[in-house]
């Protein structure tokens, strides 16, 4: 699919702060079809319209929206390498960046991204809504607004104050490779169970600077616009049949796996399954472990039902999102990395997304 950009540019006022908005499509630029009950993509230019607030704001606001906005369901690493140029293009002419997306794959993209843009020193950040902007109780406006607003930080009244990929939606502001979209329905829909807010919006904009990730201002922004596709998740589940399993390992061109076990990283002891992830590691495919737990880290070797997985060398993804590790995952296999090199650095933290203990 080819994607056209098209750049627009709003509202001038004096203050230096400039802002990139990237509109990707997404709830937030719905509106209802009447005929149909439907709710189909809205003109970006409509879409601001109906959040005149944004005028009082004090900064400059250009915009980049795809020609075609997307439901996030179709959201592929095609869009994302679309984004990732964008950000790197426009790097230097902009303070911060405002990632308009849908909410169901918001965690995904924000994941990816964040591995993509290596060194970034300013705030990304990822929002969008429950319910489309025009509707009367909207939970719209505050993301936007506040997303916005949180791009402008400046620490000091220099730099950015946010220098990471982000996710803000319903008063918060978390790491976006941090996070789930745990709620269809409620305004609240995402967690960060295995790390704090990085911000909360209330009568004060509080920002909890000790959560923030430290960068290194003075190595240049990396954009790596690639990632690998040729990789998997499979969840266990009780009862796992043992064929349906191998030909998920058959896939050709395979490159990698996530396995989502239970609790601290455990999967059932039956023989069929360690030969099968032997057997894959031995044909050189990365077999990662992470927990279907919404919070908490896998330890293999706690039990006796994850000590096997470690001795045969799967790999770790210790306290990592489904949705950071398979984008992790894509992204480490676009460099060039030995087994070894490849399994250290998966378990090691590289952009916020993981807890070394
Ligand atoms: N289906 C929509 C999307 O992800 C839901 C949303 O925007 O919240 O694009």
């Amino acid at each position: 699919m080819r994607i056209q950009l098209s750049i627009k540019n709003n509202f001038k006022v004096s203050n230096p702060s400039n802002i990139l908005l990237i509109y990707t499509g997404g709830t937030i630029g719905m509106v209802k079809d009447f005929e149909t009950g439907a709710l189909i993509p809205l003109d970006f230019d409509n879409l601001l319209q109906n959040v005149p607030e944004l005028k009082q704001l004090d900064c400059n606001i250009s915009t980049i929206s795809f020609d075609e906005p997307i439901d996030s369901s179709n959201m592929n690493p095609d869009y994302w390498n679309m984004i990732a140029h964008q950000i790197k293009d426009n790097y230097l002419i902009y303070d911060g960046f405002v990632v308009l997306h849908g909410s169901d794959t918001m965690s995904y993209s924000a994941s990816a991204i964040s591995f993509m843009l290596e060194n970034l020193s300013k705030p990304v950040i990822f929002t969008g809504s429950q319910l489309p902007i025009g509707d009367l109780r909207t939970d719209a406006k505050e993301n936007l607004i506040t997303s916005i607003q949180i791009a402008t930080l400046k620490d000091n009244k220099v730099n950015p104050l946010v220098r990471e990929v982000g996710l803000y939606f319903e008063y918060k502001l978390y790491r976006g490779n941090r996070t789930t979209k745990i709620n269809a329905e409620h305004f609240e829909a995402f967690a960060s169970l295995n790390y704090p807010q990085l911000a909360e919006s209330g009568v004060h904009l509080k920002v909890y600077k000790e959560n923030l990730l430290v960068v290194d201002e003075s190595k240049a922004l990396v954009a790596h616009t690639t990632v690998d596709r040729n990789v998997v998740i499979l969840k266990m589940f009780p009862g796992i049949n043992k064929s349906v399993v191998k030909a998920i390992f058959n896939i050709p061109g395979l490159k990698g796996i996530v396995i989502e076990t239970y609790g601290a990283g455990n999967a059932t002891t039956e023989p069929w399954l360690i030969e099968v992830i032997k057997d894959l590691i031995a044909k050189g495919i990365h077999v990662i472990n992470v927990t279907q737990c919404s919070g908490g880290s896998v330890i293999m070797g706690q039990y006796e039902t994850s000590s096997e997985l470690s001795r045969i060398g799967m790999i770790s993804g210790k306290d990592m999102t489904t949705e950071a590790a398979i984008t992790k995952l894509m992204y480490l296999l676009t460099k060039s990395l030995s087994a070894s090199d490849f399994k250290k650095y998966f378990e090691s933290n590289i952009r916020g997304e993981l807890t070394e203990v």
